[in-house]
Parts: structure tokens; sequence; C-alpha cells
């Protein structure tokens, strides 16, 4: 592994500082990071280890209604909360969805929204990527690629953002807190993440030293709470990414929709947010067909980068699962296969 140089920084104007360096970037609790070190991914000159700073691990309720979240609240802590899961159940049920035990418990929100691609040929050194080293080339284009984008890609890359996390934090309109340089500022994060286009390397709207010091769910999210539900599909029932996932959410009254929400991970280099298809449910009766025309237009811009046609279809069935089963009304704790497509559509309670 290359040599690089390790600090500390007490308070965050220190860590921008710091991190404002070439070569430098921020260490949470390093599980996507120091994996991208030892293979030789990632080879940063300076890790600036922020897990010290204070007041970045509360959760606070603010008058306006919001809740922000402070970057190294950790996932388990964040998905245990009761009170979060009781607000925030589709966000509770995505955090439960993703990773291992071991790992939620150490990792941070902060981290969630900043891992990379788990594309094959990214993690391959001896692979070109244009995300990993620019110009290079995409080997995912014409090889092994039945898991990549069907939404959003180009040319040069066609990989997706591994969160479940962010999901429905899209659905939500869930903002970013910024700290650099230039002081504090926010951004809706559907709007932080960048496609790819021709500089896949470049995923985000972050400078060199800016700091995530918070994520911000808006008082509306809670509006949802009702009839909300995160759905994955992985190729095996625990400890994988999603192949598609759905985070969907409606606003029920007098039995029509109100509003809906819905975003969907694993098709596209960011948590994708489906407009379109909220808008064919304003003022719909929560039936089958309306789901089936929600997805429909989801998946309207779709095509595939490869091998992955099928994914399409996959969205499409699974939008439609999620929207019925929180239609069904969201349960009252969450399954013990959390996000699984076995989960029950009647919304019955089950063990966590
Ligand atoms: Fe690299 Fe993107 Fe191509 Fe994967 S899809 S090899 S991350 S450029």
């Amino acid at each position: 592994m290359k040599n690089f140089e390790y600090v500390r920084p007490t308070t965050v104007p220190e860590a921008i500082a710091a991190a404002a360096k070439p070569g430098a970037v921020y260490l949470a609790s390093g599980t996507n990071l120091l994996d991208l070190m030892k293979g030789g991914i990632t080879r940063p000159d300076r890790l600036v280890d922020v897990t010290r700073l204070p007041g970045l691990d509360r959760i606070e309720h603010l008058p306006d209604g919001s809740l922000r979240i402070g970057a190294l609240v950790r996932n388990a802590d964040l998905a245990h909360d009761s009170g979060f899961a009781r607000s925030y159940p589709a966000v509770a049920e995505a955090l439960l969805s993703g990773a291992s035990a071991q790992l939620r418990n150490a990792a941070t929100v902060g981290g969630n929204l900043l891992q990379r691609t788990r594309c094959g040929y990214f993690y391959d050194t001896a692979s070109a990527c244009n995300k990993r080293a620019p110009g290079t080339g995409c080997d995912a284009r014409g090889g092994e690629n039945r898991l990549h984008a069907v939404l959003g890609w180009s040319e040069a890359c066609i990989a997706t953002h591994p969160s479940d996390f962010c999901v429905p934090l899209v659905a939500l309109d869930a903002v970013v807190e910024i700290e650099g340089r230039g002081g504090r500022r926010e951004i809706a994060l559907e709007a932080f993440y960048r496609l790819p286009g021709d500089t896949p390397e470049r995923e985000n709207l972050l400078e060199p030293g800016d700091l995530i010091v918070a994520l911000r769910l808006p008082a509306e999210a809670r509006t949802f709470a009702a009839h909300a539900r995160y759905l994955k599909v992985r190729e095996r029932t625990s400890y994988a990414f999603a192949v598609v996932s759905a985070a969907a959410a409606l606003r029920v009254e007098a039995g029509k929709i109100r509003q809906a929400r819905l975003a969907l991970g694993g098709v596209a280099a960011k948590p994708w947010r489906a407009r379109a298809a909220e808008e064919t449910l304003a003022g719909a009766d929560p039936t089958p067909a309306a789901f089936r025309r929600a997805a429909e237009a989801a998946l309207a811009d779709a095509k595939p980068s490869g091998d992955n046609l099928f994914k399409i279809e996959l969205a499409r069935r699974i939008i439609v699962r999620a929207f019925t089963l929180a239609a069904a009304g969201t349960p009252a704790r969450i399954a013990a296969l959390p996000a699984s497509p076995f989960a029950s559509v009647s919304g019955a309670l089950q063990d966590a």
C-alpha cells in the first residue's frame, strides 16, 4: 500500500483546511475507503480522520418540523431509533436491508452517501475504467454487465450507485448540508449526484475540502409515514447490493392518492427519482392498474447498457409491488427480511 499521512483534526474548520490539499480524503468508518486503498483503487496522500469532530453524531428535531441527522450518526443507530423508524419507515427499512449488521454498526450516514460503485471492473486495476482512470475506456461495455445501469448512463460509464439508504432519501426530498472553504451550503440530495456523461470520475458536487456535516429530512417527509416501503431485489437474501430497488410512498386521503413519491436504486449512477411516475398517481385510486401506469412512466426512458434488458421489466414489477405494499400500510415493525420481495403485502406485523 502507498504511504499516506494521517491527521485527526478537532474542529470542522481544521478538517476542511487539511482536506483541501491535493490528494487528501476524509476518513470516517472507512467501510468502503479502506477496501479501495487496500486494492490500490484509491491512493490518497493524506487521510483526514473526522471521527472525533464534535457535534456531528446527533439526531436533532428542528423547530420547522424537519429532522437533522449528523454525518457521523451510525447507520444502525439511525435505523434502530424507534422515533425515526416510525416517522421515516422506508428509510429505516432501506438502512436495515444494506450491508451486514457489523458494517451497519460501523458505517456512517455521511459515508453512505459517498460510497463508490460496485462495478467489478472499477475494483480490478487490470481493467480499463474511465471512473478509476479517466480516458482509459470502460471494460464493462461488452463485458459482464447484467447488473449495470438502464437509466442515465453514458458511453463512458454504465455503473450504478450502490446505496440503499439514499433511495428513500431522494424520494423524500432530503437535503445535504456541506461545510467548505466558502462556508456552509445546502444541496438537494437528488441534485448532489452527477450522471456520468463524459466525466464519470466526478460523481457529486463536492469541491476540495468540502465536508458533509448533516442530512436533513423536511417536515413533509413524515406525512408519508403511514404508506411507505422500500423493496429490494438482490441475488441473495442478505448482504448483497440491489439488482433493483424501489422506495415508494403514498399520501392517501379519503381512499385516493393525494401525493406519491418514487425513487429507484440499482438502475443508474445515482438514486433515481421517478417524477413522471409520481404525477400519474396524483388523484388516482390505489389500484394495480394505476401502479402499472406509474411503472411504465418510470421506465419510459430506460434502455439496456448491455446484457441487462431484464432489469427494465424487473424494475416495473418492483415498482408495482412496492406501491402495493405501501398502499396496504406500513407495518408497525420492520419485517425479519427487511425490504425483501417476500415481505407480506398485507402489512401484517412481523418480528424484527
Ligand atoms: Fe469503470 Fe464505469 Fe465502466 Fe465500471 S462502468 S468499468 S465504473 S467506467
